[in-house]
């Protein structure tokens, strides 16, 4: 099933190239008080949710993909954790930007030593939403990720049952404004974290360790990859994410950009693609400062 948001918070199954509406599945979710829990109520409820939304499909209108504004497929993440350089290509171009040579080999285990990031839950936004480009003085650059959506709470996740632990996937867009700040600040303002078009569920990709990756900017090919390259792979950032903090459902974890990363400027479309979740066009625009 692909699962999205669209529109005025409406929850929709995606039919080739139509959207079932299926808010009505969104009833069945608790009420929940103050404090809000820190996970997505409705990944957190996912089974009961799709249930529903089997029942509701046959009756449901459907409205031309083309004509909806895509939200986040998660609207409500506890955290949205990122991995650092995890492709030995970009590995190798990120080293070569900074004039270092043959530096691949000790850098080999970097993602291991320097552990994942956390990006801003308020930077996150759905294809249809555009990113709003700031400081454009610098490069502001486009890092097409796979995301991964946790279903389960997660402590300690032995390698062999991550899986069991993902509700389904996305594509995630990892936007970076280049420069000297921390990571995390460099890669939270306000819509750098796009996530889309939908969540595919897990039962639908069978090995997320096979996808193939492309993002064009206006037409041109900047990124393409696989995620066999992957240094850490989904499993293994499961695992290793969860030997740091619980895992929540509807926590995202975008899984580190391959090589081929370069600048978007205001006026910009970006396009992504992952073999077996979808594509997506995202338009970038001049932002507040
Ligand atoms: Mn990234």
């Amino acid at each position: 099933m692909k699962l999205c948001r669209f529109n005025n918070n409406r929850l929709g199954a995606v039919l080739g190239d139509t959207i079932a509406d299926v808010s009505e599945a969104l009833r069945i979710l608790p009420h929940y008080t103050y404090p809000l829990p820190c996970f997505d109520p409705l990944i957190a409820n996912l089974d009961a949710v799709l249930a529903q939304v089997s029942l509701l499909l046959p009756q449901a209108q459907r409205i031309p993909l083309a004509s909806v504004r895509l939200l986040s497929p998660v609207g409500s993440p506890g955290k949205i954790i990122a991995a650092p350089i995890n492709y030995t290509r970009h590995l190798e171009e990120v080293l070569a930007d900074k004039g270092i040579n043959n530096g691949v080999e000790s850098f080999t285990q970097h993602i291991r030593k320097s552990g994942l990031f956390l990006k801003a839950n308020s930077s996150l936004v759905g294809a249809g939403e555009g990113v709003s480009l700031i400081h454009l003085d610098r490069r502001n650059d486009h890092e097409i990720e796979l995301a991964i959506i946790i279903g389960r709470e997660a402590r300690n996740v032995p390698l062999g049952k991550a899986l069991d632990y993902i509700a389904g996937y996305s594509i995630g867009i990892d936007m970076t404004i280049r420069g000297p700040e921390e990571r995390s600040f460099r890669k939270s303002p306000d819509s750098y974290t796009i996530l889309g078009p939908w969540m595919v569920t897990r039962d639908e990709i069978a090995d997320p360790g096979k996808l193939e990756m492309t993002l064009r900017v206006n037409g041109q090919v900047r990124q393409a990859a696989n995620t066999s390259d992957l240094i850490l792979g989904v499993r293994e950032l499961v695992e290793f994410a969860s030997r740091f903090y619980t895992l929540y459902p509807g926590d995202v974890i975008i899984s580190g950009t391959p090589e081929g990363v370069g600048p978007v400027v205001p006026g910009d479309v970006m396009s992504a693609e992952i073999s077996g979740i979808g594509s997506m066009e995202i338009r970038a625009r001049a932002g507040g400062c």
